[in-house]
């Protein structure tokens, strides 16, 4: 396993009102001796918990196991910043190029889709409070940033999607901060930590059993192809089936689904705002700012009025110590001061960073491993993962109970494979480090 991510989100307390990822209920026993299941899922996140609550939903006699490394939204689901907005994969005027319009018309919907699963989840499981539907906007300021957004929204107009194009006024509307111009999308954001919660909550009162603490170990065959031994630290589960939710440890795991490159991002949370700086960054229409260009900070409110900023320079994981965080925490309490005259002085309450999956081409993993149909990986969201991840258990779900879904560019069982011996994390680091420099300048 790798070392785990620092800090502790907004999500997680002292606040009472912020939901803890499980409840008061006691932490899952870890996995001992010889144990069978009819579906194993590994990773208890968005992903692993959608595929579980999905498979019960549509089978219910169907006797489901979810085993965690730790518990319960251990990994990214309890560490990101809730902005729940539609789009996957390259942006949308590079996916007509690559996959023509139709595809690229489906992938957009399939997105808006999942944004509208996520929104009707919440309300189902209880946690609606949290979950706030507004706009997410898209944003520019530089003259590179402004080509970029008009070749979207061409290609958007071209696909009859309804995306508009804001000027500088409609964003100023919104967010009082200076934007040449932006798209903007119907969105959400929510508290994800407490969703995964009350995911995990959802599935065992639908009967999923839990295991934490069991890091998975190995993979192996079973005494018939009908079986599949999965091998952890105390014990071993014969299953069926296996889906392996296991998001950014797929290359730990060696698992062959391509490149999924661990990267640690980060975010920031300052103290509750005063009602005035919430209505001028976001708060009456619930709108989530992102900037265009890559890894330039994004930010948005949460429902006490704290404003969560993420972004910044991401580090290749593992991490050796937490001073590359720090700095990174560093640079992006230096961009919150620079956003607003409002957040020059706020305190800044929480610093945290996770664990992202991300693809070379930008699309996630959705599929069985090769030569093994009945055990299937899914993650590599690429940081966007928050409603596609809760889709793509549902498509998981499908698959495993004999329903042939739709087929989508990302339904595929590997990535393409980057080559990354040793001695090139650093050149990747540096590329990295370059990128963000860019953002900086842009801002
Ligand atoms: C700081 C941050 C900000 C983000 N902000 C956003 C955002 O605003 N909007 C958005 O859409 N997305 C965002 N994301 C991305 C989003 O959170 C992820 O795409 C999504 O949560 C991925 O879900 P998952 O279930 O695939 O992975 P995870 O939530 O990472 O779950 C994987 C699980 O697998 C477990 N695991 C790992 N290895 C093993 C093993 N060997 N054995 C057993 N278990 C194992 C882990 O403990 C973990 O619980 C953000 C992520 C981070 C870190």
């Amino acid at each position: 396993m790798t070392r785990p991510p620092a800090g502790r989100p907004c999500w997680r307390g002292p606040d009472p009102a912020m939901t803890a990822p499980s409840g008061d209920e006691p932490a899952p026993p870890p996995a001992r001796g010889l144990l069978e299941a009819d579906v194993t899922v590994v990773g208890a996140g968005l992903a692993g918990l959608s595929t579980a609550y999905h498979l019960a939903e549509r089978d219910p006699s169907l006797d489901i196991l979810v085993v965690d490394a730790e518990g319960p939204a251990a990994g990214a689901s309890g560490r990101g910043t809730g902005l729940l907005g539609p789009r996957v994969g390259p942006p949308v005027d590079q996916a007509v190029r690559r996959f023509g319009p139709d595809t690229a018309r489906r992938m957009y919907t399939a997105s808006v889709e999942a944004v509208e699963q996520v929104i009707e989840l919440c309300a189902r499981l209880g946690v609606a409070t949290s979950c706030r539907t507004g706009e997410q906007v898209v944003a520019t300021r530089t003259a590179d940033g402004l080509a970029t957004l008009a070749r979207q929204a061409a290609a958007y107009r071209e696909l009859g999607l309804d995306v508009p194009a804001l000027s500088a006024a409609d964003i100023r509307d919104r967010v009082d901060v200076p934007f040449h111009a932006g798209l903007l999308y119907r969105a959400a954001t929510l508290d994800p930590a407490a969703l995964t919660g009350a995911l995990a909550r959802a599935c065992a009162a639908k009967g999923v059993r839990f295991l934490g603490n069991s890091p998975l170990l190995a993979l192996r065959p079973g005494e018939s192809a009908a079986e599949t031994r999965l091998v952890f630290p105390g014990g071993m589960v014969r299953t069926r089936k296996a889906v392996l939710a296991v998001n950014a440890a797929a290359g730990a795991l060696g698992l062959p689904v391509g490149t999924v490159l661990p990267l640690l991002v980060h975010a920031i949370a300052t103290a509750p705002l005063p009602a005035d700086a919430q209505e001028a960054l976001g708060g009456r229409t619930g709108c989530a700012l992102i900037d265009a260009h890559p890894l330039a900070p994004y930010f948005r409110l949460t429902h006490d009025g704290r404003l969560v900023l993420g972004g910044g320079r991401p580090l290749l994981a593992p991490v050796a110590d937490d001073s590359g965080s720090a700095a990174v925490w560093r640079g992006l309490e230096e961009r919150l001061r620079g956003l607003h005259p409002a957040l020059a002085e706020v305190e800044v309450t929480h610093r945290w960073a996770g664990q992202i999956g991300m693809t070379t081409d930008g699309l996630p993993v959705v599929g069985p491993l090769a030569d093994r149909p009945d055990v299937w990986y899914l993650g590599g969201c690429c940081g966007h993962g928050l409603a596609m991840s809760v889709a793509h258990g549902a498509h998981v779900a499908k698959a495993l109970t004999g329903d042939v879904p739709d087929r989508l560019p990302w339904h595929r069982s590997r990535a393409p494979r980057l080559p990354l011996p040793r001695p090139a994390r650093p050149l990747l680091g540096a590329a990295l480090g370059l990128m963000e420099r860019g953002a900086r300048r842009a801002a």
